[in-house]
């Protein structure tokens, strides 16, 4: 808990009213010295004080004085400025408040603010004394009394490889609360751990953990900015051990999962890249990296909803925190929208509280940044309908933190930073649960309809923040440039046997994977036909199947044939689906009958007749209404309904391929699933459903 200091104020209001009886004081004349800053509070952190006064007319600027002291408010050392408050760090200036950090947790200062006109300074307001809150845990209690390498060297060293495994593993085997589970290896071998922790205890499968809606956090994907995965790691412990109603309320509602470190060879190296020098926030959505691969896996299976990725920034003159959503124009605005209000609405908000500043990344002249390229994991998780942001730590002090030239303390600033955002993140998942699982529900349904523009690059804008903002300048505006847009959007693309499977060169030797297995990572359902591999874009992940298998792909993994819808428009009577049909914003009147090996793929339309297919390679029927029972049975390949309004019974039986996706359909009917291979899944989208729910779908 947070003890806000009132001792200034008290001490002026008691000041004051003395003044009122016996004329003024040297106290309260000190206080009211012209433009002195009056109201000064001080308020403990984890890793930072938060400083907070009452403005001063026709300041520009404050400077923020740190002195350590002793018990007794001695002075031990000499006063430093530590911080520079502007006008543009926070959304609200009348109620000025900056996030002193960088200190030694734990020890005593006092603190006075002044403000300047100019480089004019006017007096400094009243001290205000106190002790700042030691590292988290208790150092008698197993568990709680864990520090990492950096803790224990006061910064003075990163931790290790050895030592990040010996303290995850630690923390794994004294609370019931954590488990560690390795996601896969570097290229070099090192485990990718990842902590999966709930309350009392996580749930025990991928699968579970992902029925309660879970959060991820990203720690260190550049080797070479490694503040947040110190973070990571601190944060890990406090949700292990601690036992404060926050930490228990928010791990009795979801379940955290945090990679502390995904390139652990470069971090090994202190590189950005990974040990083949491939800069992995480049290739999340080709996975050619075993680390990457690992990764996108984890997301598959553990569908995470919302989402932070944390680096290091090298622009001194930034803000403290820049953060950036998914931007890129498939994603869903669904998905956008979340994302914008947890940076815009929430930790623009929680900033100017706690004195941290928040701003769009890019800001102050950072340049080229924040792009579109769907190969950094900012862009890759909006694609897979993750509510996400980028969050950089700004590397160096620079002009509002000029005690930063000291490496422990500028080491310190930015991990107890990345602390205070990814708590922020944490308390911004418990809170609006609903807005953000709502978004997503709203982004699948909206890409399996596989409806809109394909555009390979180009980002939505970032508007800068109304003045009086945190960052004056975004990112730039990244429109699609010409043949970076498809209007004409196939239904699937198909890719030869050499394509799907042939070996690639485009991975490390010896850990290469195929177009295949990299498919398969993702979750893209596959239908297997006479003469090649079918991926229709009526899936979640629609908006980013085109940037992988179009030959306008910027970053692609092949040229793949687009097929483009074969209905459309009017049918009179039966349809019969042999090889593959697609139908797209068509009407049937009459019944769709799929044989043997067929494959039907239904956007936007409306079959007057029962749909059945028995035997088919593979059946998607999305954002399409159908008057009569549907049966889809013993398919050997995907099925996929999703957004469908059936009048009637549906069944869905004897499948053999991977789990069919049921989801976010209204059945005027019974539901009945039995015989699948893998039962029926609604990743989250419940199903409404007349009639009664039964077998393998009885709980979606
Ligand atoms: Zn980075």
């Amino acid at each position: 808990m947070r003890d806000r200091r009132t001792t200034a104020i008290l001490s002026v209001l008691l000041a004051a009213s003395l003044a009122a009886i016996t004329g003024p004081t040297p106290a309260y004349a000190a206080a009211a010295e012209p433009n002195q800053v009056d109201g000064l509070t001080v308020t403990q952190g984890d890793g930072y004080a938060t400083l907070a006064w009452t403005p001063v007319d026709g300041a520009t600027d404050y400077q923020i004085e740190r002195t350590p002291v002793a018990a007794d408010n001695s002075a031990t050392g000499p006063a430093v400025i530590t911080g520079v408050w502007r006008p543009n760090r926070q959304i609200n200036n009348s109620s000025p408040t900056f996030a002193d950090a960088g200190f030694n947790p734990g020890t005593r200062f006092q603190w006075r603010v002044r403000a300047r006109f100019g480089t004019d300074a006017q007096p400094y307001s009243a001290p205000v004394a106190g002790t700042t809150s030691a590292p988290w845990g208790d150092p008698n209690v197993p568990g709680e009394n864990l520090r990492t390498q950096w803790e224990t060297t006061l910064a003075a060293q990163y931790t290790s490889d050895v030592d990040e495994y010996a303290y995850t593993k630690a923390i794994d085997d004294l609370s019931d609360r954590v488990r560690v589970t390795e996601i896969g290896k570097t290229a070099l071998g090192r485990p990718i751990n990842m902590f999966v922790i709930g309350y009392p205890t996580p749930p025990a499968t991928p699968e579970a953990v992902a029925a309660t809606s879970p959060l991820m956090v990203n720690c260190n994907v550049h080797g070479n900015e490694p503040g947040d995965r110190e973070g990571c790691l601190i944060m890990a412990r406090k949700l292990a051990f601690s036992n404060d109603a926050r930490t228990i309320d928010l791990l009795s509602h979801t379940t955290v999962l945090i990679v502390p470190t995904i390139n652990g060879d470069g971090r090994a190296a202190n590189t950005r890249g990974n040990s083949t020098g491939q800069d992995l926030n480049r290739d999340y959505s080709l996975i050619r990296q075993p680390e990457t691969f690992a990764l996108v896996q984890m997301l598959r299976d553990y569908r995470p909803i919302a989402g932070y990725d944390g680096h290091e920034f090298g622009n001194s003159s930034a803000g403290d925190l820049p953060m950036l959503p998914p931007r890129h124009q498939n994603v869903a605005q669904s998905i956008f929208d979340e994302s914008q209000h947890m940076i815009e609405g929430h930790m623009y908000t929680e900033g100017a509280k706690d004195g941290w500043w928040p701003c769009p990344y890019g800001c102050n002249g950072g340049g080229n940044v924040g792009l579109s390229e769907e190969t950094i994991l900012r862009n890759t998780l909006g694609l897979k309908n993750v509510v996400n942001s980028l969050l950089e730590l700004r590397s160096s002090g620079g002009t509002t933190r000029p005690d930063e030239g000291n490496t422990a303390n500028n080491r310190r600033r930015k991990t107890y930073s990345a602390v205070w955002t990814f708590n922020q993140f944490l308390d911004y998942h418990r809170a609006n649960l609903k807005e953000i699982t709502t978004a997503r529900a709203d982004a699948i349904t909206f890409q399996v309809s596989n409806t809109g523009r394909i555009v390979f690059r180009g980002s939505r804008p970032i508007p800068a923040h109304p003045a009086p903002h945190p960052g004056e300048a975004p990112p730039p505006l990244d429109a699609p440039r010409d043949g970076q847009v498809l209007d004409n959007v196939p239904c699937a693309y198909k890719l030869t046997e050499e394509q799907y499977n042939g070996e690639r060169t485009d991975g490390p030797a010896g850990q290469r994977t195929t177009v295949a297995q990299r498919l398969a990572a993702h979750g893209h359902k596959v239908v297997k036909v006479a003469d090649g591999y079918l991926v229709p874009l009526a899936q979640p992940e629609r908006g980013l199947i085109p940037l992988l298998l179009d030959g306008q792909g910027v970053e692609k993994l092949v040229d793949g044939e687009r097929v483009y819808p074969t209905v459309t428009g009017k049918h009179n009577g039966q349809l019969v689906v042999s090889g593959v049909t697609c139908l797209r914003d068509a009407t049937v009147t009459g019944p769709v009958r799929v044989r043997a090996g067929g494959t039907l793929i239904a956007t936007g339309s409306s079959i007057t007749g029962p749909v059945d297919a028995s035997g088919a390679a593979g059946v998607f029927l999305t954002d399409t209404a159908v008057e009569g029972p549907v049966r889809i049975a013993q398919t050997s390949g995907p099925v996929v309904v999703v957004d469908a309004k059936v009048t009637g019974p549906v069944e869905v039986s004897g499948n053999r391929g991977d789990a069919p996706l049921v989801a976010a359909n209204t059945v005027t009917g019974p539901l009945q699933c039995s015989g699948n291979t893998q039962a029926p899944v609604n990743i989250g989208l419940s199903n409404s459903v007349e009639g009664p729910k039964s077998d393998q779908c009885a709980s979606l």
